[in-house]
């Protein structure tokens, strides 16, 4: 598929959409990439400032929930595919503002299905629309099992029952109007460059700071987790060698409760800081739970090692390492994220607990 060269990438300002982006920019000098981000508070160009002059990538910034917009970059860029990453991503938000996750995750998703079924009308040979999701459609596992690409959706957050619409609005294009799709459904990322709302980075940034550690109910929940880099390179060969119309689950085969992950983030930060052994893990608090939480996922992603020689690269104490060297070098871009709108949204967030 290497003669299609206008590729489009949505959200890739955002934390996995950079390391999209970067590495497609960097490896693929015969593409031209270009970057659609609405830049919302997740969104962020200091993440991108090492490609940003490259001759192959573009930056045009632009709302997905904006479909005349959204058409008119089509007709004038001829994008040929597109990997769409775009979204609102934080569960706890969706609780708080579940309307705002069905505008940008399902009716933006909608107006980008749309304009490149305009656009590829006429032929759709070696066009794709590879749609990025999450584990979190398939809802909630008991203490054994594991989620494969025949699953049945069982969405229970806002964020997840948003991104279910999504996926099944892909294959529905695929379906009804011949669009060629991948859908892939990935476990928790972490890594360089992520929001500190989310569990990892804002352990790091808590510590860093000597906050408390807000642990969600009995800190038993289960999860699997992904070195992002990991995430993207399985990205780049399902957009290279998967079969079109098919799903691929993408995991770590790395399966923690969320107690036993915070407790290893505190002994490596304790070294890192030359902290006493002990002394992080005194700031994690138990909070109030999350309503609807889901107990366990676990992805089988046994179909793209299988097919396409996927596995990780990295283990998790690895890449945890480098995710908390990465923060520990970049507290300027830890500074500048973390002011603001983020403060209040962290205060409302946590203050009732
Ligand atoms: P993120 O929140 O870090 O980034 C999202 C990006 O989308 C930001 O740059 C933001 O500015 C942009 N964006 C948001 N609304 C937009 C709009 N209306 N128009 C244009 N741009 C908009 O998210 P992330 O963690 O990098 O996740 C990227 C994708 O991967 C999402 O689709 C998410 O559902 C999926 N995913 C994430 C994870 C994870 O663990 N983070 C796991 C599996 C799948």
């Amino acid at each position: 598929r290497s003669e299609n060269k206008r590729i489009l990438i949505t959200g890739g300002a955002g934390f996995i959409g950079s390391h999209v982006a970067r590495l497609f920019v960097n490896k693929y000098s015969e593409y031209n990439i270009f970057n659609l981000d609405a830049l919302t508070y997740a969104g962020n160009l200091e993440n991108l400032k090492d490609i940003e002059k490259s001759k192959n990538y573009t930056f045009l910034k632009a709302d997905i929930n904006d479909a005349e917009s959204i058409d008119r970059l089509f007709d004038e860029y001829k994008f040929d595919r597109v990997i769409h990453l775009a979204a609102e991503s934080h569960v706890d938000r969706s609780i708080t503002d579940p309307l705002a996750f069905v505008k940008t995750n399902v009716i933006g998703t909608l107006n980008l299905l749309n304009a490149a079924k305009k656009a590829w009308k006429e032929d759709v040979k070696d066009k794709l629309f590879y749609h990025i999701s999450t584990d979190e459609v398939y809802g909630s596992l008991g203490q054994t099992g594991f989620f494969t690409e025949t699953t049945a959706y069982d969405p229970n957050s806002p964020y997840s029952a948003s991104k279910a619409s999504s996926d099944h609005f892909v294959r529905a294009y695929g379906e009804t109007y011949g669009l060629p799709y991948i859908i892939s459904n990935c476990s928790n990322n972490y890594g360089p460059n992520q929001f500190p709302e989310k569990l990892i980075p804002l352990f790091i940034h808590n510590i860093m700071n000597n906050k408390d550690l807000p642990v969600y109910g009995d800190g038993k929940y289960t999860r699997d987790w992904l070195y992002v880099k990991d995430h993207v390179e399985a990205i780049d060969l399902a957009f290279h060698k998967g079969e079109i119309n098919e799903t691929y689950n993408i995991g770590g085969f790395n399966e923690w409760q969320n107690i036993d992950l915070i407790n290893m983030l505190c002994q490596i930060m304790d070294k890192k800081l030359d902290r006493k052994a002990g002394e992080s893990a005194k700031l994690i608090t138990y909070v109030k739970d999350r309503p609807g939480h889901d107990k366990r996922y676990a992805i089988d992603a046994s179909k793209i090692n299988k097919e396409l020689g996927w596995e990780p690269s990295v283990t998790f104490k690895q890449g945890l390492e480098k995710t908390i060297d990465w923060y520990l070098e970049n507290e300027i871009w830890l500074d500048n994220v973390t002011r603001g709108t983020y403060k209040d949204y962290y205060s409302e967030q946590y203050h009732s607990c």
